[in-house]
């Protein structure tokens, strides 16, 4: 008799959508993808209940496929006790969701293995597995969105610290004097080279020199402006890199890693940013740490979160068979 094939179910949990796909054991390829709005404002139950249906509508998908679903990996945002699987107090943008039992909910009710992580650290172990920075032991990955989220990989594994609270470079300091963070710190890396410090700059360098300010700014538009020329646009990006710069040279100096893959809003920058922000960090790290460092794209866009839950699931589950 034939072997069943083995299916996995990989979910990106987050503040807007909850992103979902099912994957081949085989060759890790995608079978099916969707998302769905992640209802954040609303009361756990109903939270739950919404993944139940994603859960049941891929479970079904297998069974159409003549598979079955041997294990589940999901991420989230905030701290995860990796451990047991459950949210560490609160995430800011999903109230409902302090402390959530997620392994606990999901496991009892389809009686599968289920491994659940940080979302940041399953980008970079996406990217390191899958995409950008694939087949590296030694990998930092940052996404530059609305904050800075980060991952680390220490010899092909997730580095959570010893609390699970670890890999916060969105918080590492670069001025004592700068602005507050909402995380209580000043100065954060995320306050001067998120996407949202980067339009916050540009619009305020538009206001200064009396110009019209776009309705919408985000950062394809400051990188369109750059390659029209325009200064405001140009100077926003040198800050940019100047600040990420100092940021990433801080952790090569630490981690010396193989790789920092950069992700989120920058994605469509294009090689002349990774190359400035390179130089950047070049300025300031120490010659023998940033030697052979290499800044690169991150290769798997949106589906990171997905592929990072499914590659969590996998791994683990390889690891249980032995
Ligand atoms: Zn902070």
């Amino acid at each position: 008799m034939a072997l069943e094939r083995e299916f996995f179910i990989g979910i990106d949990f987050g503040g807007t959508y909850v992103k979902y796909a099912l994957f081949s054991g085989d060759d890790r390829a995608i079978l099916f993808k969707d998302k769905a709005p992640s209802k954040a404002d609303q009361p756990q139950d109903v939270i739950f209940a919404g993944l139940y249906d994603i859960i049941d509508e891929l479970l079904e998908k297998a069974q159409q496929q003549g598979g079955t679903v041997v294990a589940i990996g999901m991420g989230s945002p905030g701290a995860i006790d990796f451990d047991q699987g459950k949210l560490i107090g609160s995430t800011p943008n999903i109230p409902s969701f302090t402390n959530a039992d997620i392994r606990g909910k999901l496991s009892s009710r389809y009686d599968l293995p289920v491994w659940v992580d940080n979302d940041a650290n399953l980008m970079a172990l996406a990217e390191s597995r899958e995409g950008a920075a694939k087949g590296a032991t030694n990998v930092i990955a940052l996404t530059l969105g609305t904050g800075i989220g980060g991952g680390i990989i220490i010899d092909s594994e997730v580095y959570r610290g010893s609390f699970f609270a670890g890999a916060e470079i969105g918080h590492m300091s670069i001025n004592l004097e700068g602005p507050p963070c909402n995380c209580g710190g000043k100065g954060c890396i995320e306050r001067y080279a998120s996407a949202t410090a980067m339009v916050h700059n540009y619009r305020t360098k538009l206001r200064g020199h009396a110009l019209k300010v776009p309705e919408e700014i985000n950062t394809i538009l400051i990188f369109d402006e750059a390659e029209n020329g325009q200064q405001e646009a140009i100077d926003t990006i040198d800050e940019t890199c100047r600040y990420l710069g100092a940021a990433l040279a801080n952790l090569v100096n630490i981690f010396n890693p193989e790789y920092i893959v950069l992700g989120g809003g920058v994605s469509e920058a294009g090689q002349p940013f990774m190359d400035q922000i390179s130089k950047e960090m070049h300025r300031v790290a120490m010659p023998a740490s940033a030697k052979d460092v290499k800044i690169v794209h991150a290769q798997l866009g949106n589906d990171a979160g997905i592929i990072g839950a499914m590659r969590l699931a996998f791994d683990h589950y390889e690891k249980m068979q032995k």
